[in-house]
């Protein structure tokens, strides 16, 4: 297995888990780029949203939903992103919805 994210989903590689079932992981960013950044990876691996289907993105936005509650950041405001190929800057090819927020974000980002 090559891939990082469905090797940190099986153990091998450890994270800082914020939330898991049996669709889902939840894990901190290793390089946060704001107070509060999780990423949400379905456990079934695609290489981006192009691949997955409907009901998977929905249940990742709604797991997100849920602990931006959790981290307190719903009521000032949150971000919610996935990068998709190589000029969308995903760096790694396991479909990923970054949650960020904790501080103030500009728009449109760099
Ligand atoms: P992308 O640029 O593909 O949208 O986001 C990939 C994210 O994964 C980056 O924000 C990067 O910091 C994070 N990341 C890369 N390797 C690891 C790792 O081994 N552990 C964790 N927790 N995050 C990682
Ligand atoms: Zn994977």
């Amino acid at each position: 297995m090559n891939c990082l994210f469905c090797r940190i989903i099986a153990g091998e590689i450890p994270s800082n888990k914020v939330y898991e079932d049996e669709r889902v992981l939840a894990f901190r960013d290793i390089s946060p780029q704001a107070p509060t950044h999780i990423l949400i990876i379905p456990k079934e691996h695609y290489d981006s949203v192009l691949e997955a289907p409907a009901d998977t993105v929905a249940y990742m936005v709604d797991i997100a939903k849920k602990l931006a509650v959790q981290e307190g950041v719903d009521k000032n405001g949150f971000r919610l992103v996935i990068n998709t190929g190589d000029e969308g800057g995903q760096s790694v090819k396991h479909l990923h919805l970054h949650l960020i927020g904790g501080r103030s974000m500009q728009w449109p980002p760099g």
